[in-house]
């Protein structure tokens, strides 16, 4: 060791000393955790409507799955994300995160579109260019499971919404202010964006234009996960979920 090197190496041990003794503390990594599972509500035929909900900080972050019965895709998608947060809680970015699965259980369970009823939940929203039509119903929220999802969405403030839906393969959004977290969504799960415009009593037309919230319409390529290969089929597609979580933090 040189004389230069004897005057430095104190002032390195120095420094080292610092580093350790003033860094922040690693925080402590949070422990798995399950949500809590409230009923928002019951379907035509009295099956309960869950919200997963994981606590956090509002505005909250709400994930929408099968509103549409024959789109099972859409629930697998929004359950595999769950699995993630509770392996994960730090996904979340202390956000509240409320899930809703399978927001058609009636149709889910028959593999249909509509309801028990035959009414398209997302067609039956209050917006404002709802129209009355034998399967959009005779009247906006006549129909219990669109009743939940517009209560919900009055009990809680979210800083963004999305629904998941399939074939279109492409994510699309309503309000402008949506774009950022849209553009995230589609980089991280592989699909193109593409504006679909706002059909008459959809979520995306009273969530997005109607209440101007930010709403994301992740739309996946297939109804259905191929046989055997689902977790691998949803990976970049819970992805594009938590980097739509972060988009919107950064938007903050
Ligand atoms: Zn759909």
């Amino acid at each position: 060791m040189n004389a230069e090197a004897l005057l430095s190496f104190p002032i390195l041990v120095l420094a080292a000393l610092c580093l350790v003794g003033c860094a922040e503390p690693a925080p402590a990594p949070e422990a798995a955790r399950a949500p809590e599972v409230i009923a928002i509500g019951r379907s035509v035929r009295g099956a309960p409507i869950e919200a997963w909900m994981f606590p956090g900080r509002e505005p909250g972050f709400l994930i929408i799955g099968g509103v549409h019965g024959d789109e099972p895709i859409g629930a697998e998608l929004v359950e595999a994300f769950a699995e993630r947060l509770r392996a994960d809680p730090a996904a979340a970015g202390g956000r509240l995160l409320v899930l809703v699965p399978r927001a058609n259980p009636d149709g889910l369970t028959a593999g249909t579109r509509g309801n028990a009823r035959g009414i398209d939940l997302n067609r039956n929203f209050p917006a404002p260019n709802f129209t009355a039509a034998a399967r959009h119903g005779s009247k906006a929220a006549s129909e219990p499971e669109t009743r939940a999802l517009v209560e919900l969405l009055a009990t809680h403030a979210f800083a963004c919404v999305i629904a998941v839906h399939a074939p279109l393969r492409c994510v699309d959004f309503d309000c402008e202010a949506a774009g950022p977290i849209a553009e995230a969504m589609a980089a991280a799960g592989g699909l193109p964006l593409r504006r679909l415009g706002a059909l008459p009593g959809s979520l995306g037309s009273y969530a997005g234009v109607h209440l101007d919230l930010r709403l994301v319409t992740y739309e996946l390529g297939r109804r259905r996960a191929p046989r055997e290969k689902t977790a691998e089929y949803l990976a970049p597609h819970v992805e594009a979920l938590c980097a739509a979580v972060r988009a919107a933090a950064a938007l903050e």
